[in-house]
């Protein structure tokens, strides 16, 4: 990035803000993308960057993504996002997210902030000593708790209608799915794809939680290096990014790509070129937002409620529907589409809300 007001021009960013405290040795950058919707909200992430135009970069990257998951997923928030520059292994962590929430809490509510890379739910309540303005806490300070069981559904509702799209039902009987990564949101995944009839194929680097998985669910196992290789109808990546790339493509044998985890194609162009080999791709922030939209769902509403929370995660399949309607409309890739299922929306609620003020005395 040569001119940060020029990066911001343009995407559009409504406010870059850099925060510092000399003695707690806080450095954090707090990126606002799109206010359209609602309040700018996004994880705060804590991570050893290299220098200080990263973390920027970082956080300006996120804020955006944020606010098209938002718009896409039919939540009303803008995107935002924090980050901390740091060893996100430090110890000193009360004064580290404490000192955030101050600098968070100054922006009136503008940007809510939440858990994400580096930051566990124990930093959130750190922050929420401070300022309101965060989501993701612990049930017993009035948060949703852990939301990974929720991307996982949000997961598989969408692999069912990508399912509907290939085979005409969107059951999962049957279905040979390979799940790659079988951590918070890959071991929910499993267990919710065998009671809906799946048989799963497993990987993991990590040899327990396959073991686990083999034994809890009955499910097959795999080496990390050959899960592109198995033969499969659904590919649930949910543990790295760039997993759709030259290589990958070439080997792998389903109909389907769908899974938790971000950034999965490597390059746009793999999206493209995936389409062109006639598999169906799951655009990743439409298919991993169940987490999100369950987690936010009690702003504004006042408090959690799980069957309200879950009946908005399930709409994750009607979004899967409009990203394929746009995409034959329009004769584009699902990843396109899905970022102009996000755009739509913004441009159309904010026109509403113009109508709206015109209509104020
Ligand atoms: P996690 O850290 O709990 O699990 C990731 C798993 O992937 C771990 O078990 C790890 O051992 C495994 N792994 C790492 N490298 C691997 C490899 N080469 N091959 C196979 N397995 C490998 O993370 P998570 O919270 O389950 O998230 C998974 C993905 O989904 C991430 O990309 C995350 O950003 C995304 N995501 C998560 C959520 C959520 O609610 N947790 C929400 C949206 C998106």
């Amino acid at each position: 990035m040569r001119s940060i007001l020029g990066y911001m021009e343009k995407y559009d960013y409504e406010n870059l803000l850099l925060c510092q405290d000399r003695t707690l040795d806080v450095k954090a950058v707090i990126a606002i993308h799109d206010t359209t919707l609602g309040p700018a909200t996004g994880g705060c992430r804590l991570w050893h960057y290299e220098d200080e135009m990263d973390a920027i970069d970082d956080a300006l990257r996120l804020a955006r993504g944020m606010t098209y998951k938002y718009a896409a997923a039919g939540v009303n928030l803008g995107g935002g996002k924090a980050v901390i520059i740091g060893d996100p292994k430090r110890k000193d962590r009360e004064p580290v997210f404490r000192t955030l929430g101050k600098f968070i809490n100054r922006l009136g509510g503008k940007y809510i902030t939440g858990e994400d890379v580096g930051t566990t739910l124990k930093d959130m309540e750190y922050i929420r000593m401070e300022t309101e303005h965060v989501v993701t806490l612990p049930t017993y300070l009035g948060g949703a708790g852990d939301i990974a069981p929720m991307t996982a559904f949000g997961v598989i509702r969408a692999m069912q209608a990508c399912c509907k799209r290939v085979y005409g039902s969107d059951s999962l009987e049957g279905k040979r799915v390979t799940v790659q990564g079988l951590g918070a949101v890959g071991h929910n995944a499993v267990a919710q794809l065998k009671e809906l009839g799946a048989r799963m194929i497993v990987t993991d680097i990590d040899p327990d939680k396959v073991d686990a998985m083999v034994k809890t669910h009955g499910a097959e196992p795999v080496d990390p290096d050959t899960i592109y290789d198995a033969d499969c109808d659904i590919f649930c990546p949910c543990s790295l990014g760039a997993i759709i790339n030259q290589d990958t493509l070439n080997r792998l044998k389903c109909r389907i790509i769908c899974g938790s985890a971000n950034n999965q194609l490597k390059e746009e162009r793999h999206g493209d070129l995936l389409e062109k080999k006639g598999m169906v791709y799951a655009p990743d922030y439409i298919a991993n937002a169940g987490g999100t939209i369950y987690d936010t769902d009690r702003l504004g509403v006042g408090g959690v409620s799980h069957e309200r929370g879950k009946e908005k995660v399930s709409r994750i399949y009607d979004n899967m529907e409009r990203v394929f309607k746009i995409a034959d409309r329009d004769k584009i890739p699902t990843y396109l589409a899905a970022d102009r299922m996000a755009e739509e929306r913004i441009r159309c609620i904010a026109e509403v809300k113009k109508y709206i003020d015109d209509l104020k005395p």
